[in-house]
């Protein structure tokens, strides 16, 4: 967590209203406040969202696809975290849903930024994880879902413009050497995400 520590302090984040969640690859989602931000923090879910100022919000990921969701207008923000799991159970379309409906969000103004996480060309799946998606192929009888791709499916089918979304594309497992890496290095950390109004 020294990292942590350095890297919100770095950027003039206020470390002791930062909130992360512990997260279950589920698609449970919090909208947090100053009053809440405390229990919050204890909470089991995978996306928050907020709209007030000097709340840093937060995600690990270590091949999972990190996401921060911006509505410009209404200053609202939001991240999300999406693995296979959260990304089948369309955490990404639920929580631009929730900004929507709970800040009065229009798509026009909401961009959509999909950072570092294992790319089409290593996520490699089983059989099961395959048939549950859409975009997906078989390389050498092994079989690749692009989960950038799925969660970028989410945000267009929502009517938000192609132009509003930005897809790192940089492929956790291939830049071991920059990121880590749960399928190189299995435990050794994670990527820390973090926005703030
Ligand atoms: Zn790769």
């Amino acid at each position: 967590m020294e990292n942590l520590t350095k890297a919100l302090k770095d950027n003039d984040m206020n470390e002791d209203t930062a909130v992360y969640l512990k997260q279950v690859h589920g698609d449970e989602i919090y909208i947090v406040n100053k009053d809440n931000y405390r229990e919050i923090k204890e909470k089991f879910g995978d996306a928050l969202i907020t709209n007030e100022k000097g709340i840093p919000l937060g995600v690990f990921t270590a091949d999972c696809v990190p996401i921060i969701v911006i509505d410009i207008k209404n200053e609202v923000i939001a991240v999300v975290h999406s693995g296979w799991k959260g990304t089948h159970k369309e955490i990404l379309r639920k929580t631009i849903e929730k900004m929507v409906k709970e800040f009065n969000s229009k798509t026009e103004n909401i961009y959509v930024v999909l950072g570092p996480a294992i790319a089409f060309c290593c996520f490699e799946v089983g059989e099961d994880v395959f048939n549950k998606f859409t975009y997906k192929e078989k390389r050498d009888g092994k079989n690749y879902v692009d989960l950038y791709l799925e969660n970028k499916k989410q945000v267009i089918d929502l009517g938000i413009s192609d132009e509003n979304i930005f897809i790192s594309n940089i492929c956790t497992k291939c830049n071991n050497d920059l990121f880590y890496s749960y399928r190189v290095n299995n435990n050794t950390g994670r990527i820390g995400t973090f926005i703030s109004l």
